[in-house]
This record gives C-alpha cells, sequence and structure tokens, in this order.
C-alpha cells in the first residue's frame, strides 16, 4: 500500500497537536490538515491556556489524569527549551483559593503540577473572603503563539494545510483513506452529536505587566492568568449560549470579581473582550468510525468534546489519536494486502 493520505479536519489546539502526533507515530503517512478557521479566529485562541484540568464526568479519572501527565510533561520540556518563547509556553505559580474547604482538598492533578501544597496563613491574608487555599505551579500556553508554533512544526514535515469547510466527512473518501474529526463545537452540524454542547465563555485580556502570579477561585468562574504579554480576566461559563458578541455587562461584572481577588487590576490598561465556545461533553469523543456507503469504507477518528480543559489534555489525547489511526492504517494494510492473494 503506498503511503496512507490522512485528512485532519480541524486546526484548534486539538487538531494541530493530533496531526503533529499522526506526523511522529506514523512518519510514513501522508497528513493534510483541512479547516475552514486557523488561528487567530478558533475557539483555541480565545482559551486562557491554562494546564488545569476540568473534569470530565464521563471519563475513568486515571484515563484524564494520564492525558494530563502527558501534556504537561510535554509542554514542561518545551518550556525549558530554547522554543519556550516562540511556542509561547512558560511557567506560572499562584494560588487557588476557596470561601470554604473543598471536599476534596487533593485534587487527581495535584502530584503533576509543582510544588502543590495547601497556602499559608500568611498567603490567606491577601484574600480575607476567603478560608482555603492551595498553592502551586503549572504551565500556561499563551495560544496564539503555540497555535502558531504547531502549524510551523507541521509546515516543516511537510503537512499541507489547505482553507475548507467540509460539510460532510463521507465527501473526503475519494481523497483521503482515513479522516481525523477534530472540529470542536463543529461537530454538532458535523456529525449531528447531540450531546455536544455550547458553553459560552466571555474573557478580557488586558496589560498589567506587575501580576505575575495566577489567583483562580475554587468555584473556576473568577481567574486571573498572567500570560507573557498580557493577563486574562475571567470568565463566564453559559451552558448552550451560542451567541459569539461580547456582553458589556458580563466584561464590567467579570473586571469587578477579579479586582475584588487582585486590587490592582482597576489600574490594567488596553482592556480586549473575547468569546469563545467550549465544545463541551460527557466526555472527550476519542474513538474509531467506519463510514460506509454502497460497500466503500471509510475510518474516521473522532477526537473532539474537550469542554474547558482542551488546553491541558490536549497532547494526552492526540497521542491516543494517532495511536487509533496507527491501527485504522494496520486494518488497511491488513486489507490491502488480502485483497493482492
Ligand atoms: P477549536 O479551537 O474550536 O478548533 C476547531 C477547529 O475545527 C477550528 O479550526 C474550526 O474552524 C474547525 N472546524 C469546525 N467545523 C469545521 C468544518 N465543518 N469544516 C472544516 N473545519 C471545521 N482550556 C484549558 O485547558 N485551559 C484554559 O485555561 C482554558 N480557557 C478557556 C477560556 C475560554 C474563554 C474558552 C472559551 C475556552 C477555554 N479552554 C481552556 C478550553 C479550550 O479552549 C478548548 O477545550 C479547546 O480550544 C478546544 O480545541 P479544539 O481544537 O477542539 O476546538
Amino acid at each position: 500500500m503506498e503511503a496512507p493520505k490522512i485528512a485532519v479536519v480541524g486546526a484548534g489546539v486539538i487538531g494541530l497537536s493530533t496531526a503533529l502526533c499522526i506526523v511522529e507515530t506514523c512518519p510514513s503517512s501522508s497528513v493534510t490538515v483541512l479547516s475552514d478557521q486557523f488561528s487567530p479566529n478558533t475557539t483555541s485562541d480565545v482559551a486562557a491556556g491554562m494546564l488545569i484540568p476540568h473534569t470530565y464526568p464521563g471519563t475513568p479519572i486515571h484515563l484524564q489524569k494520564q492525558w494530563f501527565k502527558e501534556t504537561f510533561t510535554y509542554l514542561f520540556a518545551i518550556s525549558n527549551s530554547t522554543e519556550a518563547s516562540e511556542a509561547g509556553i512558560h511557567l506560572v505559580s499562584g494560588w487557588q483559593v476557596f470561601k470554604s474547604t473543598p471536599k476534596e482538598e487533593l485534587p487527581f492533578w495535584s502530584d503533576v503540577v509543582l510544588g502543590f501544597r495547601p497556602m499559608s496563613e500568611a498567603e490567606l491574608q491577601k484574600f480575607p473572603q476567603h478560608r482555603f487555599g492551595q498553592a502551586f505551579t503549572t504551565l500556561k500556553c499563551d495560544c496564539p503563539p503555540y497555535l502558531l508554533w504547531l502549524e510551523k512544526r507541521l509546515k516543516a514535515t511537510g503537512v499541507q494545510m489547505y482553507n475548507r469547510k467540509v460539510a460532510d466527512l463521507w465527501e473526503l473518501h475519494r481523497e483521503y483513506d482515513i479522516v481525523v474529526n477534530c472540529t470542536g463545537i463543529g461537530a454538532h452540524q458535523l456529525v449531528g452529536d447531540k450531546k455536544l454542547f455550547p458553553v459560552r465563555g466571555q474573557v478580557l485580556q488586558v496589560h498589567a505587566p506587575w501580576v505575575k502570579n495566577f489567583i483562580r477561585d475554587g468555584d473556576g468562574l473568577t481567574y486571573i492568568y498572567p500570560g507573557i504579554h498580557r493577563v486574562t480576566l475571567g470568565g463566564t461559563r453559559e451552558k448552550e449560549s451560542w451567541s459569539l458578541s461580547p456582553d458589556p455587562g458580563t466584561t464590567k461584572d467579570i473586571f469587578d470579581r477579579c479586582c475584588s481577588l487582585e486590587a490592582s487590576l482597576q489600574e490594567a490598561q488596553d482592556i480586549k473582550v473575547k468569546v469563545g465556545l467550549r465544545p463541551s461533553r460527557q466526555c472527550v469523543r476519542l474513538q474509531r468510525e467506519i463510514l460506509s456507503q454502497g460497500g466503500v469504507k471509510l475510518p474516521v477518528v473522532h477526537n473532539y468534546g474537550h469542554g474547558a480543559g482542551g488546553f491541558s489534555v490536549h497532547r494526552g489525547t492526540a497521542k491516543e489519536a494517532a495511536r487509533l489511526v496507527r491501527e485504522c492504517i494496520g486494518a488497511l494494510q491488513g486489507s490491502s494486502s488480502r485483497a493482492k492473494l
């Protein structure tokens, strides 16, 4: 069989990292990325890109931990390399604070991030409305630079990228042997997945270079995440809202909530507002499927539905998707050698 032709649909963090893992895992394949939007116009560009996992209720915790650990290890190596600045990857220390002690004082990811510990009384004095807190160091991706870095690596390995809206995965069956679906919230329409729903998120990006530590309210709604150039202030979680228009009332509310955690933000300048739709599901859809029409078959690997935590687990799920693609290649090679007998 000639080099199998693989189309990855989607150019957010999931599509690009999956394409890269496929190139690394199946070097003899020919990989193409097709997408109707590229950076800076994807949901992934809006994300804060913090590595703090979101919990998927339908996925075993040991698997979520494995995905997070693989992602953390991969990005930690980048953060320690000369690529760190171009890739937008850096370590950031800070605090997660709670108004009352949480049921789970040790989250499942506490031994993956660095230096996880309860906050001291002295640290808690900064947060008079909060009674309990956790201090740790994690990684942050500055999202548009990271996406551009992934694109650059893909192009360097010969991966082609085309602007194309795919209306039906089946339309790709004449051109490609295997299709990988990384369309995020686009999968709602593309494959009619009714289990997938948007959770709208509005964030502010501000100039406040004196803010160096992250602060996250334990309810996950209010957060301050410093990046290399800008600080992301969040946020909102609006289930089933498809609106991509910024809401001025929400902007004020986010700003006030963040100022109540870090009063110096009152002096922040150059406020930009961004909105994205988290592709949410009970569990990430990471599975093989065979589409079939009139005796013709098209193997598909799905990798979408990462909700609020796509950056935190992207490398782990990309590796698993690449493993599924390798299985598909094995099955295709098996059937083509049987056909020759
Ligand atoms: P997307 O980035 O949406 O990419 C999907 C791609 O598919 C796009 O290129 C799109 O154009 C393409 N596409 C869709 N349909 C089609 C079609 N029919 N044909 C061709 N192309 C198609 N996660 C974290 O881990 N940490 C955070 O701090 C964090 N903060 C967030 C803050 C906000 C406000 C939001 C909204 C999200 C945040 N997330 C965070 C979640 C994260 O952004 C998502 O989980 C992640 O971006 C999903 O990536 P994706 O590649 O699946 O989707």
